[in-house]
């Protein structure tokens, strides 16, 4: 019988003294967060809150955050992390979407929490987790709740997180308690595992990324140490302290943390992971020269986090690739007769392993597309090398086809952002009569510095000695900041939308 075992429980018994969650305020052992968790779970059975029910969680805060998802994990509902950087509209589409019963927050988020519950077109209530829920044994009101279920079932799902949306309506990924265990098993078999490890995440705990660093922690009995938002001083500072053993980041992260450092960091620090975009060639290079222990990671939510990453011993050789696919993962290329890893097709991305989620929630054609023929279909283009390393091209609907060649405007953008001056890129086709699409770029300056035709010229000539005719952008136009994600990624689609509008 293949089973989990309930691991706050668990480590709260072996290993009570030790750090599970740092926040820059307050550090809290597994003792006091099992405590915790349990307090408030049977404050929210008392209100209501039954196992298998969907439950929306807003909090500004990683640590009341990291709460909800304990007490929610005892209880045994569907945790249902919500992005508080959308609008309360967009939000409540989320919590309608998959019925959610409630909406957990914490003070901090609890006015924005109760728009989100308003927006709802059926009224969802809220229940706000206050910071006392960390305190005192004995402060639950209500029934006592019976002791929690115990085991916890592969197969059983832990959460429903939204995709960005990039494309569409946001989806709600349906992410099992087996996608955790293998994720967690993947990571520690890529990077080692230290028993001491504290594993950075500066950023807030919403997506996938960031519930995976607190899943894994919880998993491996060590430390998650949380920012609730990424300041690029503060992460520098961590780091250089020697008490960081691994971070999580998003490239744009990286390069502000770049603009900072002058020589490496502490050997302490075994890897600095980037994940949910391709990090751009020249921030990749300045921080491999730097001596930075910089992974590139490929991964998505249907995948519960990464499931390729490059090994630093490969990362010059191969640079711009994704790396291997890990433990447990295959990765192939959807080729004209089918899934391939012959070198060199390009083709969307397919992944197969057992930390594929289990389907969106309520979306059976949508789910069946996504996993037609036992592959997840990713929706990116990609192609694998002669040695298995992983190539991500570009997301597929972003694929800027001109003359009939494929033009991948990350590979633009990444030539852009090495001009001088330039601080951001962003790369789109644009309908054209003779070539079907030609590629625009929209341009960040630095501070003061005005795109002027004069550059605009001489950034198409550096181009071209770069890159293939065609895929020099015919018009560069200066904007003030580019639409990205909570989790950086381009929004390519509102760029498109800037184009149509001229
Ligand atoms: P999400 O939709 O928020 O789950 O983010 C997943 C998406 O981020 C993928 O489908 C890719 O488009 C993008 N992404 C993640 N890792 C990489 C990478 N290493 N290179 C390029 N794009 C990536
Ligand atoms: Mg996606
Ligand atoms: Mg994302």
């Amino acid at each position: 019988v293949a089973f989990l075992p309930d691991w706050l429980s668990l480590h709260a018994e072996r290993r009570p003294g030790r750090v599970a969650i740092a926040t820059e305020e307050r550090s809290v052992t597994y003792a006091e967060l099992h405590r915790a968790a349990k307090a408030t779970a049977a404050r929210l059975f008392a209100l209501g809150v039954r196992p298998g029910q969907r439950v929306g969680v807003i909090c500004h805060q990683g640590l009341m955050h990291a709460l909800c998802l304990h007490a929610l994990i005892t209880l045994r509902a569907v945790m249902v992390p919500l992005n508080w950087r959308l609008s309360p509209a967009e939000l409540a589409y989320q919590v309608e979407d998959c019925g959610a019963d409630f909406v957990l927050c914490d003070e901090a988020a609890a006015p924005f929490a109760e728009q989100v519950a308003s927006a709802a077109a059926r009224r969802v209530p809220t229940i706000v987790v206050p910071r006392e829920a960390w305190e005192g044994e004995g402060a639950i009101e209500g029934q006592p709740m019976r002791e929690a279920a115990g085991d916890v079932s592969l197969t059983a799902v832990h959460a429903i997180v939204y995709t960005s949306g990039t494309t569409g309506r946001p989806k709600g990924a349906m992410i099992t308690y087996q996608n955790h265990w293998y994720s967690a098993m993947a990571s520690a078999l890529q990077f080692g595992l230290d028993p001491e490890e504290r594993w950075l995440v500066p950023m807030p705990l919403f997506h996938v990324g960031g519930m995976g660093v607190l899943m894994r922690s919880l998993i491996y009995g060590t430390t998650a140490v949380v920012h609730d938002r990424f300041d690029a001083e503060k992460v520098d500072c961590a780091l250089a302290s020697g008490e960081i053993t691994l971070v999580s980041l998003v490239p744009t992260m990286l390069a502000r943390l770049l603009k900072l450092r002058r020589e490496p960091y502490p050997p302490q620090l075994r890897a600095i992971l980037l994940g949910g975009a391709g990090c751009p060639r020249p921030v990749l290079e300045r921080a491999l020269e730097l001596g930075l222990p910089v992974a590139q990671s490929y991964g998505l939510t249907e995948t519960n986090t990464q499931v390729a990453t490059i090994d630093l011993a490969h990362a010059l050789r191969k640079m711009g690739s994704s790396g291997r696919p890990l433990a447990n993962v295959r990765i192939a290329v959807q080729g004209p007769d089918g899934p391939t890893t012959a070198p060199g097709v390009e083709g969307e991305i397919l992944v197969q392993g057992p930390t594929v989620f289990a389907g969106y929630y309520n979306r059976k054609e949508e789910t069946e597309r996504a996993l037609a023929g036992g592959w997840l279909h990713t929706g990116d283009i990609g192609r694998l090398d002669e040695e298995g390393f992983l190539y991500v091209l570009d997301r597929r609907q972003d694929l800027i086809v001109s003359g009939g060649e494929n033009i991948y405007p990350a590979e633009i953008e990444s030539q852009l952002l090495a001009l001088p001056g330039v601080m951001d890129a962003g790369v789109v086709g644009k309908p054209d009569d003779e070539w079907g699409q030609v590629p625009v770029a929209f341009v960040v300056m630095e501070a003061g510095t005005v795109l002027t035709d004069e550059r605009s010229r001489a950034f198409r000539e550096e181009l071209r000695s770069r890159l293939a005719h065609y895929k020099v952008p015919v018009a560069f136009y200066q904007v003030d900041a580019l639409p990205r994600t909570a989790s950086g990624k381009l929004m390519r689609y509102e760029m498109r939308k800037w184009v149509m509008q001229g």
